[in-house]
């Protein structure tokens, strides 16, 4: 079983912040909600309420909408030129960087994230998102084409209007960045709703963006429930686009509203189901770090982590080489939910795994020991542990973990469950909780059929020294993203989103930033045309 750290954070680690920003961000300003209610946010560590938080509905929604429609059409925003936006975002980058720690606090006590790893990581990526798409921000422009009939047109690329952007509550932090760092680039103006989980450090955000000159209107920070702001969002008639992160579930509700109402585009990144395949070729050392590598981050459970300082020093920090990990034994991530390996390493990969789990330790975030925290609230705890007793019911062995930790928070111990057939409850639904499952194959025709049934497809690993074996599997995995020898490899130039049912459109990379743009196209005659 996995360590438990009784650390006092109070002791030993930070300070834990005052909480300053619990009102709506309607036009520049902090405000109550319309209907003056608020509702509370709990500290997943303690299971106490940290404060209580403006709960914006449908009025609240309505005004953000209106402030933002007048920063779209009247205000400088999207009219300003592209370096001077990019001026801006890059003041607004060093701002995050400045108050990293107080970033990381909120999201450590609301969320429950490993403080120094989001201190040492999500946070001051966020800042590089920022920075990234502000070197794009005065980069964005059409073509000239040459049509027949003496004509010749232009393109223009303009911003698509007034975005609503819904997240989830797993990463805080780039899911910030990563919709309202291209948005802004491209001129929009926006409405955001952070999970109701976690909307303090969103607040804080909204709170800098003005510091750093980002004009009144053009970022509206709605916190509230789905089922009433969200939907407000997603049905309103005047936003122009949705950008939606969150379950498959609700996603389909977003597609619904959004038919129903104006028809706005919408761009969905939902669950997923991702496998990790390993063949027998692979080092097994190597492949079990992956697989872990996976299970931090991949989609199926959040706070999960491992005692891999060594995978981090070894591969992670390729991928990051300017972050600051380098005394960066903390770890947070989720499971690659299926891990298929293969036969003739099976045995010796499964006890690896087994031993390796004993090396993790769960307990508080703030404490530097910690490799994994708690889950987010008390209902995504009860449902992994749901997910937790189907395993067991169905037959599957369970290698580590299986319970919640005997302590106050919602902590549950780190679960491996080997021989699980796919069949299983938890071979084939999103578990998004700390439980990984290992499976048998034979054949890499098989590995790769088995892999893709599931109707998700966010994203696959190989683990193999084969380039055919590499090759053929990565061209016939349906995902958004195949990690060849390698996990979680991807950076904000690299486009992350699903096929099937883990969605359409994609996040980071300059494919995002299309998301936030629209074509139009300017002909006129040119000399000698019949037009003339
Ligand atoms: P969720 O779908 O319950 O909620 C996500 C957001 O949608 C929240 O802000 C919530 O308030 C809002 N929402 C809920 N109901 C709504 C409605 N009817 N209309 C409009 N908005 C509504 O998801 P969650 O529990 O916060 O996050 C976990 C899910 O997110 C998992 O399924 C996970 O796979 C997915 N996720 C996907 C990615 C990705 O990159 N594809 C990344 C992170 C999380």
């Amino acid at each position: 079983m996995a360590a438990q750290s009784n650390g006092n954070p109070a002791e030993c680690f930070i300070k834990i912040p005052n909480i300053k920003f619990t009102k709506l961000f309607i036009n520049g300003q902090f405000v109550d909600s319309v209907s003056g209610k608020t509702f509370e946010t709990v500290d997943p560590r303690t299971e106490e309420v940290i404060t209580r938080i403006a709960e914006g509905g449908k009025e609240d929604v309505d005004l953000a909408v209106k402030a933002a429609r007048d920063a779209f059409d009247n205000g400088p925003w999207p009219r300003l030129p592209g370096c001077e936006r990019r001026r801006i975002m890059l003041k607004f980058a060093d701002l995050i960087e400045e108050n990293t720690e107080e970033l990381a606090a909120l999201d450590a006590i609301d969320g429950g994230k490993l403080f120094h790893f989001a201190k040492t990581r999500d946070i001051p990526s966020a800042a590089d998102t920022f920075r990234y798409y502000a070197g794009a921000a005065d980069k964005i422009h059409g073509e000239t084409l040459k049509m027949s009939r003496e004509l010749q047109a232009y393109t223009l690329r303009e911003p698509i209007g007034v975005v609503g952007h819904i997240t989830p509550w797993n990463f805080p932090a780039q899911m910030f960045s990563a919709k309202v760092g291209p948005s802004l680039a491209a001129g929009c103006t926006m409405v955001v709703k952070p999970a109701e989980q976690t909307c303090l450090s969103a607040l804080f955000y909204a709170h800098l963006s003005k510091l750093a000159g980002i004009p009144d209107g053009v970022i509206n920070v709605i916190t509230g429930y789905g089922h009433t702001a969200g939907a407000a969002i997603s049905s309103h008639m005047d936003i122009d686009k949705v950008s939606f992160t969150g379950s498959t579930a609700v996603g389909r509700l977003i597609m619904q509203a959004a038919a129903t109402s104006n028809l706005k585009p919408v761009s969905l990144e939902l669950g997923g189901k991702s496998p990790v395949l390993i063949f027998e070729d692979a080092d097994v050392d190597k492949a079990v770090d992956l697989a872990l590598l996976g299970t931090l981050f991949n989609k199926a459970s959040e706070f999960f982590s491992f005692g891999l300082n060594h995978v981090y020093k070894k591969y992670f920090l390729a991928f990051w080489p300017n972050s600051k990990l380098q005394n960066f034994d903390i770890l947070s991530g989720r499971t690659g939910s299926r891990v298929f390996v293969q036969e003739g390493i099976y045995e010796e990969f499964v006890k690896e795994l087994a031993e390796r789990v004993k090396s993790w330790v769960v307990g508080d975030p703030f404490d530097p020991d910690v490799r994994q925290g708690p889950q987010v609230d008390k209902k995504q705890y009860e449902r992994i542990l749901s997910y937790v007793e189907h395993g067991k019911r169905e037959g599957a062995t369970l290698l580590a973990g299986g319970k919640p930790c005997d302590r106050k928070g919602y902590y549950i111990e780190p679960t491996i469950f080997a021989d699980v057939r796919d069949d299983m409850i938890i071979a084939k639904e999103e578990i998004f909780g700390p439980v990984m499952s290992v499976f048998r194959f034979k054949t890499m025709d098989e590995a790769i059929k088995r892999a893709n049934a599931t109707e998700y497809g966010l994203a696959a690993g190989i683990v193999t020294n084969d380039l055919n074996i590499a090759n053929t599997v990565s061209r016939s995995i349906r995902a958004g993203i195949v990690w060849i020898n390698c996990y979680f490899a991807f950076d904000r130039d690299c486009p992350y989103g699903g096929y099937k049912l883990s969605g359409f459109g994609r996040d980071l990379g300059m494919d995002a930033l299309d998301k936030y743009l629209q074509v139009k196209a300017v002909a006129t005659p040119i000399y000698n045309s019949p037009w003339l």
